[in-house]
C-alpha cells in the first residue's frame, strides 16, 4: 500500500490529533503517502484533502479537538454518496483509509469498504467509551478528568451552602463517564441509562442515610438516564424535600474539549500506529483497540453490533462507598 487517507469523523474527542499524528508518522516511516481529509466523510465527498507530511503534524499531540475537523455527513449514508467518496479516493490513488471516530463512523467505513473495495481500519475516538471490543476509547479518560475537576469545584460550593447538586454529564446511551466520575469525585449517587432509575429508592436513601448524616451532596446523572435528565430528577426529588435546596449543573460540551491527558495521548499514539501497520499488512474492516495491555483487532461488524457493558463491580462500588 503506497497511499492512505485519514479522517476524524462524528463527535470530536480529545486525543484525535494525537491519533492523526501517529497515523501520519507511522505511514511516512513506511514510505506511504498520507492524505488528510477535512470534516470526516464530508471532506471525502467534497474531495477536500491535503497531503500530510511528518512535519504537518508537529505540535498537535497536546491539542484538544481535531485539526482536520469533523462533521456529521448525511449524504455518506447513501450508496450514491459513498460512491462519490470512493471515486475521489481512487483518483488520488488511495487504497486504504483510517477512520478515527465512533460506531456511526465505523458503519460508514464498513459500507465504503464492502461496496468499493477500499481497505479500512477504525480507531475508536469518542468520549463515551461505548464501543465494544476495546477497554478504552480515545478521549474518554480526558472527559472523565474534566468532569471530576468540575464536580470537585461544585462540591466546594455544595458543602458551603447545604445544597444537593445534580450534575449532568455526557452519555446519551452509556453511563461510563457518569460512573467513573461518580467514583472519582466521591458522589453520593450515580444514575445511568444501563440500570433502571428508581426515584423512590433515591428519595428513600436521601431521607434515611443521607439526610441524617450529611448536609450536602452530589448525584451524577448521565444525560440519557431513563429517569430523565438532571433537571427532571432534581424536580422530582425537590418535591419530596421542600426544605432542601437542590441545584442542577449540566456540564455539557466542556467534557469534549481540553488537552488530552497522558493516557489518551498514549492510547491514541498506539492505536494510530497499529492501524497503519494493520493496513500495510493487508488487514481490513477492523477496529484497533486495547484489551488489558494488548492492542487487539476487532471486526468492525462486532464493534458496531455489540454494546460495551458497564462493570457491575463499579456499580456496586458506588453504592458501597457513598
Ligand atoms: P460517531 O462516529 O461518533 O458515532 P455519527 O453516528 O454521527 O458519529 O456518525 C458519523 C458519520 O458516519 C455520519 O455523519 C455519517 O456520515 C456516517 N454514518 C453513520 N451511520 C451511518 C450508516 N448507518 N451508514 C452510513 N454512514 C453512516
Amino acid at each position: 500500500m503506497k497511499h492512505i487517507a485519514v479522517v476524524t469523523s462524528g463527535g470530536d474527542s480529545p486525543g484525535m490529533n494525537a491519533a492523526v499524528r501517529a497515523v501520519v508518522r507511522t505511514a511516512t516511516l513506511q514510505d506511504m503517502e498520507v492524505t488528510g481529509f477535512h470534516r470526516g466523510y464530508e471532506g471525502l465527498m467534497e474531495d477536500d484533502g491535503i497531503p500530510l507530511t511528518r512535519y504537518d503534524v508537529r505540535n498537535i499531540i497536546h491539542r484538544g479537538g481535531t485539526f482536520l475537523q469533523t462533521a456529521r455527513c448525511a449524504a455518506f449514508r447513501t450508496p450514491e454518496g459513498r460512491a462519490i467518496a470512493a471515486e475521489n479516493l481512487r483518483k488520488r490513488g488511495i487504497e486504504g483509509l483510517v477512520v478515527i471516530g465512533g460506531d456511526g463512523s465505523f458503519t460508514g467505513a464498513k459500507l465504503l469498504s464492502e461496496e468499493h473495495n477500499i481497505k479500512v481500519m477504525g480507531c475508536p475516538g469518542t468520549i463515551d467509551n461505548d464501543l465494544f471490543g476495546t477497554d478504552y476509547t480515545i478521549g474518554y479518560q480526558t472527559a472523565v478528568d474534566t468532569a471530576v475537576e468540575a464536580v470537585d469545584k461544585i462540591r466546594d460550593t455544595a458543602a458551603s451552602h447545604n445544597r444537593l447538586f445534580f450534575v449532568e454529564v455526557m452519555g446519551r446511551d452509556a453511563g461510563f463517564i457518569a460512573l467513573r466520575t461518580g467514583i472519582a469525585a466521591g458522589a453520593e449517587g450515580v444514575l445511568i441509562p444501563e440500570t433502571p432509575t428508581d426515584i423512590h429508592r433515591l428519595v428513600r436513601y436521601l431521607k434515611t442515610d443521607f439526610q441524617k448524616k450529611r448536609r450536602s451532596g452530589i448525584i451524577i446523572v448521565a444525560e440519557g438516564d431513563d429517569g430523565g435528565g438532571a433537571y427532571d430528577i432534581a424536580r422530582k426529588v425537590q418535591a419530596e424535600f421542600p426544605d432542601w435546596e437542590t441545584k442542577v449543573t449540566v456540564l455539557g460540551h466542556i467534557q469534549r474539549g481540553g488537552k488530552p491527558n497522558a493516557f489518551d495521548r498514549i492510547l491514541a499514539s498506539r492505536l494510530g500506529h497499529a492501524a497503519v501497520l494493520a493496513l500495510q499488512s493487508g488487514r481490513n474492516l477492523e477496529m484497533v483497540g486495547v484489551q488489558g495491555s494488548e492492542v487487539v483487532y476487532v471486526p468492525l461488524e462486532q464493534a458496531i453490533k455489540h454494546h460495551a457493558t458497564i462493570s457491575p463491580y463499579l456499580l456496586e462500588l458506588v453504592d458501597a462507598l457513598s
